[in-house]
């Protein structure tokens, strides 16, 4: 489908379902409940790392193939397919350690490279040009989610 397609179906929905509100938040629930399914399929119901079962989470393994800042809860059904080897379960703990694990070790490459390697990506990320998602994934995590 075209992007320009892709556009107009999207202006009819939305023309659509603010007529029907109610209708709108069903197929939202609908959708959200087949991500959910397909997830704990894959990836299973307990923290990957430590196995609780309380307050778990879905984390991008990798965050540089992070494809959006939408949850896995809300993308579109082949998406999540996609993207489903990238994903695990993990409890909110679990989670929030591995994330700021993962920054510290972006800081930690970062400084140090030699400073004119440090300039270079720090020109690069200031023009924007070619770098924007790697620069969401290194953001607080978007996909706090519960389960
Ligand atoms: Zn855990």
């Amino acid at each position: 489908m075209s992007y320009k397609n892709l556009e107009l179906r999207k202006q009819t929905a939305r023309e659509y379902y603010s007529k029907k509100p109610h209708l709108a938040k069903n197929n939202q629930e609908k959708k959200r409940q087949r991500n959910r399914d397909l997830i704990h399929e894959h990836c299973g119901c307990e923290c990957r790392t430590c196995g609780s079962t309380q307050n778990l989470e879905y984390d991008h393994i990798n965050p540089a193939l992070k494809k959006s800042r939408l949850s896995f809860l809300s993308i579109g059904k082949q998406d999540l397919i996609n993207q489903i080897n990238n994903i695990q379960v993990l409890c909110r703990t679990c989670h929030t350690k591995r994330s700021q694990a993962q920054r510290k070790a972006a800081y930690h490459l970062f400084y140090n490279m030699p400073l004119d390697e440090q300039e270079n990506w720090i020109s690069r990320f200031i023009s924007h040009t070619g770098f924007v998602d790697r620069t969401l994934s290194f953001e607080e995590d978007e996909d706090m989610e519960s389960l």
